[in-house]
């Protein structure tokens, strides 16, 4: 429980999460304020700044490897023919029409380890002038929807304000909302239409709606570039292509980013596969184009954890970095060493489920299999059904205790904080113009809970502080 005057300070610091537009819709529909902490996450200035540096070199990493058609189709193709969700987005492909400029908007999500380094990263035996052993382990890699740019902007403003008046530590500097706006409005401009739009395609019901209109809004004020937002469904019934351009509410759409699209869900209806279709077939720079996308699926992840792949993709040096950084992943029938000798992984996380997290090709929080659940949907699958998954090793993250507020209550719980780094990158044919990490997102969450969603109530926005 909270003393008094903590209780004053929780008070103060939800009406001001509110002042600042940090907001989010309920399932009822209701406003509330965004989850948050009021305990900044404590960061060595050594992992943050390999973090840090790792972002430009995880982008480039996906530019290559969205280029390489034959790599994403050798590795996905065979899951498309149990994952109907998967063969719909390869078939995108016959629809693309080719633009040769691309946005990247990444967020690549880690976790810091527990203090004992004894298991290092999948690159713990390297030597040389790169650190063998790190803290960080990746969870993963967001191309597409890499969200909270503005609310995290808006966090950090709340925690600097606490600061100022005694009451929080000092945070590290955060504005990825800034440079994400300044990426959209150069795409507009480099698509070499003035009067074009930006469409935001979103989720029918987004509880997430006040981060993106936070960005709506800032790109309007500082550029007058409108945003146009529509589903899917609403895409294909009110566009339609001008001499190669996406037409929508009269307008050329010079951009086209993805707030949905990377669900299942978000395809219930057929009009939203055309809609996805027509989108494909113009020439809108789209923020992820498709093989961005499918280059950010947890199966090509788990690929280039083997040092072989990644060494396709990226140079001795930078792969021993990425290494260091990477939980174990495989696949359900790979043979792996155990303590009980040679095993297939699905046998050995059967009978060891809580070292384990069990992923299918998804994205957006939900859809992972944790502990128990692990060898009964194993059970469960068919055989062909299980190329379809990967296993990663359960990262076992440092912990702290931290006050979380969620709708408007505080607790203070043992807790467990994943650091997201934002990058942008701009490409063309697949030639790397500009590159750069632009900051960061901490989620905060219960060390008990699995999920990570900051709307799903899970996880509460949390800044960085120095160690
Ligand atoms: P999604 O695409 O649904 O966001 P993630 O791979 O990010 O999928 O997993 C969702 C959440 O599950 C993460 O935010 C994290 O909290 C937890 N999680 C995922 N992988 C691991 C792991 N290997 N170890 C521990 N927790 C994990
Ligand atoms: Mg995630």
């Amino acid at each position: 429980m909270q003393t008094q005057v903590q209780n004053e300070s929780v008070e103060n610091a939800i009406e001001k999460a509110k002042l600042y537009g940090m907001l989010k819709y309920l399932p009822d529909g209701q406003l509330t304020h965004a989850p948050f902490s009021l305990s900044p996450y404590s960061i060595s200035v050594a992992d943050l700044l390999e973090m840090t540096e790792l972002t430009t070199y995880f982008s480039e990493l996906m530019i290559r490897v969205s280029q390489d058609w034959a790599f994403l189709d050798q590795y996905l193709g065979p899951i498309s023919k149990t994952d109907p969700f998967l063969k719909m987005l390869l078939d995108l492909r016959e629809q693309e029409v080719t633009q040769s400029k691309q946005l990247l908007v990444q967020r690549n999500d880690f976790f810091l380890i527990k203090d004992d380094f004894s298991n290092g990263g999948q690159g713990s035996s390297s030597t040389g002038a790169v650190p063998s052993v790190s803290a960080l382990r990746q969870v993963e890699l967001n191309t597409v929807s890499a969200s909270f740019p503005f609310l995290i902007t808006q966090l950090v403003r709340l925690h600097q304000n606490l600061f100022e008046q005694n009451i929080l530590e000092q945070i590290i500097p955060n504005n990825p909302l800034g440079p994400v706006v300044d990426a959209f409005a150069k795409a507009v401009q480099d698509y070499g239409s003035t009067d074009a739009v930006m469409l935001m395609v979103s989720q029918p019901a987004e509880s997430n709606r006040f981060d993106q209109l936070g960005l709506e809004q800032l790109l309007w004020e500082k550029y007058k570039i409108m945003t146009v937002r529509k589903t899917l469904t609403e895409i294909y019934e009110n566009g339609s292509l001008r001499e190669g351009h996406l037409i929508l509410a009269g307008k050329k759409v010079a951009l086209t980013y993805y707030r949905a699209g990377y669900t299942p869900d978000d395809f219930r209806t057929s009009e939203a596969l055309k809609g996805r279709q027509l989108i494909e077939a113009s020439s809108t720079i789209q923020v992820p184009d498709l093989p961005m996308q499918l280059a950010g699926m947890k199966k090509i992840q788990q690929v280039l954890t083997h040092q072989e792949m990644l060494s396709a993709f990226a140079s001795e040096e930078i792969s021993k970095r990425f290494l260091n950084t990477f939980a174990a992943m495989h696949t359900l029938d790979e043979i792996i060493e155990t303590p009980d000798g040679a095993l297939s992984a699905s046998e050995w996380a059967s009978r060891n489920p809580e070292k384990y997290v069990l992923k299918p090709q998804r994205e957006g929080g939900g859809n992972n299999y944790f502990g128990k659940d692990i060898p009964i949907k194993m059970a469960d699958m068919q055989p062909e059904e299980k190329d379809a998954y990967v296993l990663m090793e359960k990262i076992e993250a440092e912990t702290h205790p931290a006050i979380l507020v969620v709708n408007g209550n505080a607790e203070t719980l043992t807790s467990v904080s994943e650091i997201g780094r934002y990058g942008i990158c701009f490409a063309d044919n697949g030639g790397v113009e500009s590159n750069e990490d632009v900051g960061y997102l901490v989620r905060t969450k219960a060390e008990n809970v699995d999920e990570g969603g900051v709307c799903a109530g899970f996880a509460c926005l949390n800044s960085l502080t120095k160690a």
